[in-house]
């Protein structure tokens, strides 16, 4: 039994599966809170409210209004201002916070690790063909980049044209399925592939199929997290929370 008002900053699988969790210990208060990035998100057990805080200050405002006990940073590793603001105003409001963070994929053979997304924009060769796995936000940093084709994966369809001068747009999540993942590259003849070192099992078929068809991959680290404790998984952070 835990007992406690537990903030869970949420919108990725490990996240979901902690609410569902502390969900189902009586007692626990469990709110999750989302950017509001996807127009359908997946909605975790327990309470939920979604949108920013309004920086630093507004989050540990938050924090005492709400009587939390406990922020669970279970972000994406790329969401790292949340991330360092969760830690800033947990300081402020005399909060305990842990990072429930998946870990990184391991590189192949003949990967290429990158700094930040220009600097993979960089390393694109005039003709290639290219599939973004990278989200929507930072597409800008493409935009340069004129001699070469996009396939560009997105949860939501655009409700804008894109900054980006030849391209198609694939909608929804990542295939489960390798097979399927191969199929994609192979129908849009992908040559190189973008992705974030986002870790976990969605997205991982891209690799293997990226991997099998000897495609070009253009991996961008995981930017810097702020100290503290940190877990990789569901349990580790229910142990964390027990002790
Ligand atoms: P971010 O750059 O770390 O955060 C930007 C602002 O969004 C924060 O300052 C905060 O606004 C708000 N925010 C972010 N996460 C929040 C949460 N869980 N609850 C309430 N507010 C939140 O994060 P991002 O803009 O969402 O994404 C940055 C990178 O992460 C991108 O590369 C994106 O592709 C990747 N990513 C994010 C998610 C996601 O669910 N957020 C999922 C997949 C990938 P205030 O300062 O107003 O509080």
């Amino acid at each position: 039994m835990l007992n406690r008002t537990i903030l869970i900053l949420g919108g990725t699988r490990p996240a979901l599966d902690l609410a569902s969790a502390l969900c189902r210990i009586p007692g626990n208060r469990v709110i999750t809170s989302l950017a509001g990035r996807t127009r359908k998100p997946a909605i975790p057990a327990g309470e939920l409210r979604v949108g920013g805080f309004g920086g630093v200050q507004a989050l540990a405002a938050y924090l005492e209004l709400e009587k939390i006990d406990v922020v669970i940073d279970a972000t994406h590793p790329f969401a790292n201002v949340i991330s360092q603001n969760a830690a800033e105003a947990a300081h402020i409001a005399g909060v305990s916070r842990l990072l429930l963070q998946r870990p990184p994929w391991s590189l192949r053979e003949g990967w290429q690790l990158v700094a930040d997304l220009p600097a993979a924009a960089d390393k694109l060769l005039p003709g290639a063909r290219c599939f973004l796995t990278i989200g929507w936000q930072e597409l800008g940093v493409f935009e340069k980049s004129i001699d070469m084709w996009f396939l560009v994966r997105m949860i939501d369809a655009p409700k804008d044209p894109l900054p980006l001068k030849h391209y198609e747009v694939v909608t929804g999540l990542p295939y489960a399925d390798i097979e399927d993942e191969k199929k994609l590259f192979q129908t849009h003849r992908i040559d190189t592939l973008v992705t974030k070192n986002s870790g976990g099992g969605l997205g991982r078929a891209k690799l293997e199929a990226a991997h099998e068809l000897g495609i070009n991959v253009l991996m961008v680290e995981r930017p810097e997290t702020p100290g503290g404790d940190v877990v990789v998984t569901v349990e580790a952070t229910l142990e964390w929370l027990r002790s």
